[in-house]
């Protein structure tokens, strides 16, 4: 899967119009845009968003993203923290934090993997990644 990182810092006020206030990623097909560069866990949550799109195709995952937000909306939650397609990256993203088992698992691997960790914001607090088409 090939898949463009944009960081274009002069978008982040036009963004928070536009799309969610706070926004820091959208996700278009293969190309991500961002405001500024990713933190492993942010960027885990753009490529969730990337399989969906090759799931679902151009046309069918705008419509299956605003419907999982209007049906988010419908039952009482809000459209976007609550739309499947996100709940779905963030548990990307939150994969991608923790430290896993391996050959990396102790020492300085370790140690690295939960500076990322640390440095995540938990889901409800700070920027947050959106798509486009739920709006
Ligand atoms: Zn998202």
């Amino acid at each position: 899967m090939l898949v463009r990182l944009r960081v274009r810092p002069g978008l982040r006020a036009l963004g928070s119009r536009v799309l969610v206030r706070g926004w820091l990623a959208i996700t278009l097909g293969h190309t991500i845009v961002s405001w500024r560069p990713l933190e492993p866990p942010e960027l885990a949550h753009e490529l969730e968003h990337v399989r969906q799109w090759e799931r679902l195709g151009p046309i069918a995952y705008p419509l299956h993203y605003l419907g999982a937000s209007l049906r988010a909306w419908a039952g009482g939650g809000d459209w976007y923290r609550d739309n499947a397609f996100e709940i779905a990256a963030r548990e990307a993203a939150r994969a991608a934090a923790r430290p896993t088992a391996g050959p990396l698992a102790d020492g300085a691997g370790a140690r690295a993997r939960t500076g990322a960790r640390e440095r995540a914001a938990p889901p409800g607090s700070g920027p947050e990644a959106t798509t486009p088409d739920a709006r």
